[in-house]
């Protein structure tokens, strides 16, 4: 029996190639002469949510979009939720002000020229909204973006925000305007603090300390989690990167084994599109149209195109 809560389930739509865990060893340059396995890898992907009717949420990275906008298109027609993962894959806080405000203006055009709905989420490369990148939270507010996912509460390497709040919330960005924030989920276990919320977490930790931890936050702290994967997780077959042991094990480690994890997931929590928990908690105001095509009427609304099939 699924727990009652219902959950976000997205997906980070990348090729296994952008991944910043492999950046010290693929050149930028090289992106586009290498085998790209991010179209069958995400269709695999959607074919498992699909068994269990899950409609999740997509933030496809907009170097993918500009090059296989049909992809888009048909993980929007499968009913679900398009939002941004950014243009380039850079971290936020490797990038200026202005490059942030570029590449993120670029990513979301095209994503909504793309499906021709308004895209309102937004997740940073590595949830690299951090202390020294809190300032992206206002460029969101300003080119219109409803809600953020990119605060890891957690002590890492490359990202987190150690204290940030755990739960969804309204964040104050610098200028004090705010923002809808779905953190990714860690729980309390054994007096540790363990991200339980997908990825590498979700590969290699066993899966009764994931299953363990979202538990905990549905039932006992009756909250929602947010769960993310990336379409190369479901893909052991991939090109074999060269890079340092540590990046090794965190990219290659049982990526045999998510497929099967990943159903027995699907069957035992409950899960939606972010923007549908976030509205469910009213963290998003009622006005907006929904950013999923299959609940907009066809005729009406600001973003429904010409060319959308009726029915
Ligand atoms: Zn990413």
């Amino acid at each position: 029996m699924p727990i009652k809560q219902v959950n976000a389930f997205t997906v980070d739509v990348e090729d296994y190639f952008h991944v910043a865990a492999l950046s010290s060893a693929v050149s930028r340059e090289s992106w586009s002469l290498r085998e790209s396995r991010v179209e069958r890898n995400t269709e695999r992907l959607m074919g498992v949510l699909a068994e269990q009717d899950v409609h999740a949420t997509f933030f496809v990275l907009g170097w993918v979009a500009e090059r296989i906008p049909a992809l888009v298109r048909r993980i929007a027609d499968a009913g679900h939720e398009i939002a941004c993962h950014g243009y380039s894959h850079r971290l936020v806080y490797t990038q200026t002000p202005s490059e942030f405000r570029e590449e993120t203006v670029r990513a979301k055009r095209t994503l909504e020229d793309t499906i021709g709905l308004a895209v309102s989420g937004y997740r940073a490369a590595s949830f690299s909204v951090t202390r020294n990148s809190l300032w992206a939270l206002d460029t969101l507010i300003d080119l219109g973006f409803s809600y953020d996912s990119s605060i890891f509460p957690i002590h890492h390497d490359l990202y987190g925000l150690p204290g940030a709040t755990p739960e969804p919330h309204r964040v104050s960005a610098p200028s004090g305007r705010t923002l809808a924030e779905f953190p990714m989920s860690t729980a309390s276990l054994l007096s540790l603090h363990i991200p339980v919320s997908g990825g590498g977490y979700f590969r290699i930790l066993p899966y009764w300390l994931t299953r363990t931890g979202l538990k905990q936050i549905n039932a006992r702290r009756h909250r929602p989690f947010a769960f993310y994967l990336h379409p190369w997780e479901l893909d052991p077959a991939q090109p074999r990167i060269s890079v340092g042991a540590f990046s090794r094990f965190r990219h290659y480690t049982n990526l045999s084994r998510c497929e099967a994890r990943l159903r027995r997931l699907l069957a035992e929590f409950s899960f939606t599109c972010m923007y549908e928990v976030l509205q469910e908690r009213g963290l998003l105001s009622a006005e907006r149209s929904s950013p999923m095509r299959q609940l907009l009427p066809i005729a009406t609304g600001p973003f429904v195109p010409g060319r959308l099939p009726a029915g």
